[in-house]
């Protein structure tokens, strides 16, 4: 089978490289928004679409229309891959994957892609970037297979690169042969149907605090003072805290739990549409819009959308396999005598069953319906597919997972 992997660096750049990749980043949060805000346009006169084909005919233009000319000290390429993530970012929106695309913030993206052209050095730790010339990395592990493309992306002063490959390897055979169900909660993380189980996560609301007073820190300094800089480097790095806390997390969890069961049945839950339907529309607002708002920013702080993302990956590299249940009666259906009932659920923490007596946790009780859903899914169709199960290791889903 094929496995697509990424290999991520820190590049360690010259001054003049540095300059580069920030005018080359710029360049390609220019014309995305560009392409955005002509989209738009042909949007509110009612015409059609433009094509990715439209799109780099009119960026053909720019890169020599005098007023934008600075665009041709831009590689092509990457200012093309911009105009195709837009391209994919209309098409995520279609299919109700993701929002409406935005425009790009300074600081917020400042990342270009070459789809080619890139020459990687290992033996001398550095890669040839088209325009950039040979840039040094930490290298710190050995890239496996052809590379395909190479995103170059800035963060808080530092530079990196990742680098996507792809190679033939042989399909693996999971050592284990267990099939567990997961019920995903507030209270606890993740509950497995086997009874054990993973605390919440909250890294967020344990840094809120933190991260609110140095926001407001923030506020009352004199914008772009050097002050207001550095109040603003502490908001960036107890963001930037709160992130690596939790994918640390997620990682350790999916990797337990991929290593000791071949086969995950997991709720099918839309975790965008949790989190949408709290807020609800103008005309007609949520119930609960604060209760919900509170669980919907769990949801999100906890990253159920990444987790699953990561297990279906690393089950399929493993030799396993995620499977996908509708989340019909989970929470309601007693697994000791089959009574489904909204009263069985006494609470949110408490199953009680009103026709046997049955008692469990209701996280518990949500697992083991759910490994039956898988249960009977595969019985009855022995082909059912896994989500996705192809071996690959996709791009972390930011749009699904932003607030
Ligand atoms: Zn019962």
């Amino acid at each position: 089978m094929q496995r697509l992997q990424a290999f991520k660096y820190e590049l360690m750049p010259d001054g003049e490289q540095q300059r580069n990749m920030r005018r080359f980043a710029g360049s390609c949060r220019f014309v995305f928004n560009k392409a955005l805000a002509l989209q738009q346009a042909h949007y509110a006169e009612g015409k059609k679409k433009l094509s990715y084909a439209d799109l780099c005919k009119h960026l053909t233009e720019w890169r020599k229309s005098s007023e934008t000319q600075w665009l041709s000290e831009t590689h092509s390429q990457p200012l093309q891959q911009t105009l195709k993530d837009l391209e994919r970012a209309y098409q995520n929106f279609f299919e109700k994957r993701a929002d409406f695309p935005r425009f790009k913030k300074k600081g917020q993206s400042d990342n270009f892609r070459y789809p080619q052209g890139c020459k990687l050095d290992q033996g001398n730790s550095r890669i040839f970037l088209p325009k950039l010339g040979w840039v040094r990395y930490r290298n710190c592990r050995e890239v496996l297979g052809v590379v395909k493309n190479v995103t170059v992306s800035g963060k808080q002063g530092k530079w990196f690169v990742s680098i996507q490959t792809e190679r033939e390897i042989e399909a693996p055979v999971h050592p284990s042969t267990a099939i567990v169900g997961i019920d995903m909660g507030i209270a606890r993380f993740a509950t497995l149907s086997d009874g054990s189980y993973f605390a919440p996560l909250n890294s967020f609301k344990r840094q809120e605090n933190a991260l609110v007073k140095a926001q407001r820190a923030k506020s009352r300094k004199q914008k772009f003072s050097n002050n207001w800089k550095k109040a603003k480097a502490k908001v960036q790095k107890i963001h930037a805290r709160i992130g690596n806390a939790r994918r640390d997390y997620l990682h350790k969890a999916t990797t337990t739990i991929s290593q000791n069961h071949a086969m995950v049945c997991i709720e099918d839950l839309q975790v965008r549409k949790l989190s949408k339907s709290a807020a609800g529309t103008t005309e007609t607002p949520g119930k609960n819009v604060r209760a919900k708002s509170g669980l919907n920013k769990a949801i999100l702080d906890q990253g159920w959308f990444e987790f699953r993302r990561q297990l279906d990956y690393k089950l399929a590299w493993n030799g396993g396999q995620l499977v996908a249940v509708p989340p019909r009666n989970t929470s309601r259906t007693c697994p000791c005598c089959g009574h489904v009932a909204n009263e069985n659920r006494l609470s949110q923490a408490r199953f009680e069953c009103v026709n046997c007596g049955f008692e469990e946790n209701a996280d518990l009780v949500g697992a083991i319906n759910v490994l039956r859903a898988g249960h009977a899914r595969l019985a009855c169709a022995d082909t059912s597919p896994a989500v996705g199960a192809s071996g690959q290791e996709p791009t972390e889903a930011t749009q699904a997972i932003a607030a």
